[in-house]
């Protein structure tokens, strides 16, 4: 069987970001996509944030953080935390060996996701929510940005080293 990867659905070329474009990866898609099956997500279209839908930031309030918007830091109420936990549990999540996930974002973003000071100031780089679920329910999963994949090569190695997970995972070494 092809191992199942997780994948930030933008990167597909399916346009659910905010401003309803997309990032269709070309390298993810020529030299990557025909050897995995893919499961493929936005964790802020699964919230019901809709397609357009306001910029967002993960931003420090006090002593933790918070989503708000990015336009003016006004705290927005929604269900973002509780769906990424949903998604991060979920079954699919649990047969994937491994995530591509789209950089910088505040959902999908693997350490390169600012947290932003209420005054628009950037705190520092982090995991975006949705990642801070995954490493908290999915302690097994590759997690690797979008960035990463840059070339041929690169999705080459990571197709083996993901073939080489599934293999561990069904006891197949
Ligand atoms: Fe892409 Fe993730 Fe943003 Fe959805 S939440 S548009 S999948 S980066």
């Amino acid at each position: 069987p092809k191992p199942v990867l997780l994948v930030s659905q933008c990167l597909l070329g399916d346009p659910v970001r905010y401003d309803g474009a997309h990032k269709q990866h070309p390298a993810i898609a020529q030299h990557l996509l025909p050897h995995i099956t893919t499961a493929a997500l936005c964790p802020e279209v699964a919230a019901g944030m809709g397609v357009p839908r306001p910029a967002i930031r993960r931003q420090q309030m006090g002593d933790s953080e918070i989503i708000a918007l990015a336009s003016s830091g006004a705290a927005l109420a929604n269900s973002l935390l509780s769906t990424s936990q949903r998604l991060a549990t979920h079954a699919t999540t649990q047969t994937a060996v491994a995530a591509i996930l789209k950089a910088r974002s505040p959902s999908c973003g693997i350490e390169s996701s600012p947290l932003f000071n209420p005054d628009g100031t950037i705190l520092a780089l982090g995991d975006g929510l949705f990642v801070q679920q995954l490493r908290k329910h999915q302690t097994h999963l590759l997690l690797v940005s979008e960035e990463q994949l840059h070339d041929a090569e690169s999705c080459v190695y990571f197709v083996r080293l993901c073939q080489l997970a599934l293999a561990l995972k069904l006891n197949l070494l």
